[in-house]
C-alpha cells in the first residue's frame, strides 16, 4: 500500500461516518483480533463503526474487548443489511475472498462503499477499492498495526487495541513459532507490550480454558490419528456422533490438526470434522516446509489459504473423504516421501 494510498484513505476517512468492519466466516484470534483492534481505533474518530462477524467465534474469543458490540450476520441479518447497505467504507480483514464471509458475500458484493482490503492469505481478489495485501505477514493483526503506523497514529494505540492485536499475532504464528514469525513481528509485539497488552494473561485467556468435554474430545481424536509413515502425513478423524457424545462447542477442535505435526518425521497433517448440520466434512490442513496446503486444499478440496496451514471441505461422507485423501496422496510422493 502505497503513500497515495494511504492519503487517499485519510481522507476517506475524514468523510466517512458509517463503517464496517468484517473477518471472514469461523472467524479466529487474527480475525476477531484484527476487526475488534480496528473497530476501538476508529471509534475514537467518532465513526459510526460496526463489527459484523459472518457466524459465531469460539468462546476462548469471547473475552475480547469490544466483544460485546460484535454483530452475528447470521443473527441478525436484517439490521446488519441495513448497516452494510448505509456504509460509506467497508473494511474486509483477514480474508481475500468475498466468498470467505459466507452469508455476507451477496450484500457485500451489492454495496457501494469504498472497500479496504487488509489480509496476508495468497492471491487476493480484486474486489477491494484499496488492497493491502502481503502473504509474507504473520497475521492480519500484524497488518492493522501497520495500517496504523502507516496512518501516524501509532501513539493512539490503546491498551484495547494492543490486547486485541497481540492476541491475533499469538494465534495466527502458533504461539511465535511458525516461519511468518520475524524480527519485525516481535518488534511490533515489544511495542504492543508495552502499550498494554499483558502477554501472559492473554496466553492463559485463550488456552487454558478447556472444558473437561473438550479435553475428552481431544482423547478421541488421538485414539482416530492415523500415520502413514510413507508419505509422512498424518490424520484425524471426528464423526459428529463423536462430537456430540463430547458435547463440542465451537472452538473445541481449534488446534488438534497440530498433533499430527507434533509426530517426529510428520510434515503433513489433516483433521476431518464432520458436520452434519452443513453436510459437509471441514478439513484443516498443515505443513512444515516447503509442502504447500494452500495448493494441495485449492486443488482437491475446495479451499486454501497460505502454505503450512489451509483449510477447505467436501461434501462426500466422512469415510470417503478419506478414503479420496488417501488416494490422492501418491501424487505427492516427490513432495512428501524421504
Ligand atoms: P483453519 O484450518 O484453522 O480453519 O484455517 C487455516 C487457514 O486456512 C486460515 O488462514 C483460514 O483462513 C484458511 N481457510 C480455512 N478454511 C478455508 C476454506 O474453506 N477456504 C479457504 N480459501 N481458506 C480457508
Ligand atoms: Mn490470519
Amino acid at each position: 500500500m502505497i503513500e497515495k494510498n494511504i492519503l487517499e484513505i485519510t481522507a476517506e476517512l475524514s468523510r466517512a461516518k458509517n463503517i464496517v468492519i468484517v473477518p471472514h466466516k469461523g472467524p479466529d484470534g487474527d480475525a476477531m483480533g484484527s476487526t475488534l483492534a480496528l473497530w476501538h481505533f476508529l471509534k475514537e474518530k467518532e465513526h459510526n463503526v460496526k463489527v459484523i462477524a459472518p457466524n459465531d467465534y469460539p468462546h476462548f474469543l469471547k473475552w475480547l474487548p469490544g466483544n460485546e458490540e460484535v454483530l452475528i450476520y447470521e443473527n441478525n441479518k436484517q439490521i446488519a443489511d441495513e448497516l452494510i447497505d448505509e456504509a460509506e467504507i467497508i473494511f474486509t480483514l483477514d480474508f481475500n475472498t468475498l466468498s470467505r464471509s459466507g452469508l455476507m458475500e451477496e450484500p457485500l458484493e451489492k454495496s457501494e462503499a469504498v472497500f479496504i482490503m487488509i489480509d496476508h492469505h495468497q492471491e487476493p481478489a480484486t474486489y477491494a477499492d484499496y488492497t493491502y495485501s502481503d502473504a509474507e505477514m504473520s497475521s492480519t493483526c500484524q497488518m492493522v498495526y501497520h495500517f496504523i503506523e502507516k496512518l501516524r497514529a501509532v501513539k493512539k494505540i490503546t491498551p484495547e487495541i494492543a490486547t486485541c492485536l497481540y492476541t491475533g499475532i499469538m494465534t495466527d504464528t502458533g504461539s511465535f513459532r511458525f516461519t511468518s514469525t520475524t524480527s519485525e513481528t516481535h518488534r511490533v509485539v515489544a511495542d504492543l507490550i508495552e502499550k498494554g497488552a499483558d502477554n501472559s494473561t492473554i496466553h492463559n485467556k485463550v488456552f487454558d480454558t478447556n472444558s473437561e468435554n473438550g479435553l475428552q474430545l481431544l482423547g478421541t481424536a488421538l485414539q482416530n490419528l492415523r500415520v502413514i509413515q510413507q508419505y509422512r502425513t498424518a490424520y484425524i478423524t471426528l464423526s459428529q456422533e463423536e462430537l456430540d457424545r463430547h458435547n463440542f462447542k465451537k472452538g473445541d477442535t481449534e488446534g488438534f490438526v497440530n498433533y499430527g505435526l507434533s509426530l517426529a518425521g510428520i510434515i503433513f497433517a489433516t483433521i476431518f470434522i464432520e458436520n452434519k448440520a452443513e453436510n459437509i466434512i471441514k478439513i484443516s490442513f498443515r505443513s512444515k516446509g516447503d509442502f504447500s496446503v494452500n495448493d494441495f486444499a485449492r486443488k482437491h478440496f475446495n479451499g486454501g489459504g497460505h502454505i503450512n496451514a489451509a483449510g477447505g471441505k467436501s461434501d462426500c461422507s466422512l469415510n470417503d473423504t478419506v478414503v479420496q485423501f488417501n488416494r490422492i496422496l501418491p501424487e505427492y510422493k516427490n513432495d512428501l516421501s524421504l
